[in-house]
């Protein structure tokens, strides 16, 4: 599950990592009063104000703008908040920002220059153990620095018994380049940031850019927070922080009726039980020169209910041109799911637009077939894994 940056810094604040501070609002005059209450918080005069997207890259897409007083807070605020946010990252429609985080400027002059770094923790999946990946080349596109100059790009494994070894925090800080101070608060920096990312049970945190303040402060300009869904019961907390705004609106409304659903780019709508055969019929697709619009596994219970729900999901993807069900009668029998097939269908009338091609396997499988040629429908039906795929393709040719 992916975090807005101002709740990733949440996260990282409970935990002892320095932030950037900041205040998030919906409306231009929720930014002012937000703003005003940062000033009494921090003493700071000017912001930062960042729209809060499910993508990186905001600032070259005109999402993060400097503010000198409170009426450029409400200006840009107001210009920002409601905008389809284009990003590198983002589709070429962009997304809707919804909040804007008031945040402290944390670039003010000072004795010594600003630097910006990069620091993310992520598990290694060739090692089976987390790291700590740095960089000097901070407020730059990662995968740019990784292509263009990977020397600059360093990683310390970390023992998941230990934890960040005080050595290995002035590893970082020192290859960093950093001393004084600044090497002291990168090894706390590090450290805590680690413990961060281990307590919250997060599949990945990025720090782009971890800032040095001109007077010699270590903190994290920017979040990008994935935690790991599976873990999220040992984080009731956490839970709040979903933004189904920011999710694909298909797979939210499978997901509220309990279907397992994942949008993908092809033609080819998959009705499937179980998450394997779900996985093998894509293949096939794919194999047979197709491309799947997407993952459904209807689970266990696939009866006529279950079937036009997921009918109906599939088909809210414009698309879908023709649909597959591939169902494996265990438990589940053959003619049952049949029935649901043919009752979906019915009920569902000229909703359904696209031709249907059913393989049903398994207990009472040449009821089943007799059910389907028989109801008078327009649903091939086809006995064997390839013939079906191979009918998919005909369909579409
Ligand atoms: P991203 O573009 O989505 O990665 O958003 P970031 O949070 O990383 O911000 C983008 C850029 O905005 C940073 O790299 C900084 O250069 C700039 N920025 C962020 N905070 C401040 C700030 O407090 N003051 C100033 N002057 N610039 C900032
Ligand atoms: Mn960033």
């Amino acid at each position: 599950m992916n975090l807005h940056e101002y709740q990733g810094k949440e996260i990282l604040n409970s935990f002892g990592v320095r932030i950037q501070r900041g205040i998030v609002a919906s409306t231009p005059d929720e930014a002012v009063e937000a703003a005003k209450k940062l000033t009494d918080q921090t003493g700071t005069s000017w912001y930062v104000v960042k729209a809060q997207v499910h993508a990186g890259g905001r600032g070259k897409g005109g999402g993060v703008k400097l503010a000198k007083n409170l009426e450029e807070v409400k200006s840009i605020s107001d210009d920002i908040l409601g905008m389809m946010l284009v990003t590198p990252q983002t589709s070429v429609e962009g997304k809707l920002v919804n909040q804007v985080l008031i945040a402290e400027d944390v670039y003010y002059p000072g004795e010594v220059e600003t630097e910006e770094f990069y620091v993310s923790v992520l598990l290694n999946r060739a090692t089976g153990r987390n790291m700590v990946m740095y960089s000097t080349e901070g407020g730059m596109d990662i995968e740019t620095v990784a292509e263009e100059t990977p020397h600059l790009i360093f990683t310390e494994e970390i023992d998941p018994a230990t934890g960040v070894l005080p050595f290995q925090a002035r590893k970082i800080a020192f290859n960093l380049g950093l001393s004084g101070n600044a090497f002291k608060e990168m090894t706390k920096f590090v450290t805590a940031l680690y413990n961060a990312y281990v307590s919250s049970d997060s599949a990945m945190f990025e720090i782009n850019p971890v800032l040095k303040t001109s007077d010699n402060k270590i903190l994290a300009v920017d979040a990008k927070v994935t935690l790991d869904e599976n873990a999220l019961y040992r984080h009731k907390d956490y839970l709040e922080m979903r933004d189904v705004r920011e999710e694909n609106p298909i797979e939210v409304e499978a997901k509220a009726v309990g279907l397992n659903y994942v949008d993908l780019d092809g033609n080819v709508g998959c009705m499937v039980n179980g998450a394997g055969l779900a996985m093998g019929t894509m293949d096939l697709i794919k194999q047979a020169g197709g491309d799947p619009a997407n993952f459904l596994d209807v689970g266990g219970t696939a009866d006529a209910a279950r079937v036009e729900a997921a009918f109906g999901i599939i088909l809210k993807d414009p698309n879908v041109k023709a649909i597959l069900v591939n169902i494996f009668g265990g438990i589940v029998r053959c003619d049952r799911v049949a029935q649901g097939v043919v009752d979906a269908y019915k009920s569902m009338g000229d909703k359904i637009n696209v031709p249907i091609i059913c393989r049903l396997q398994g207990t009472n499988a040449k009821e089943a077939k007799e059910l389907i040629d028989n109801s008078g429908m327009e649903i091939i039906s086809a006995t064997e894994f390839q013939e079906a795929a191979d009918k998919v393709q005909e369909v579409l040719a």
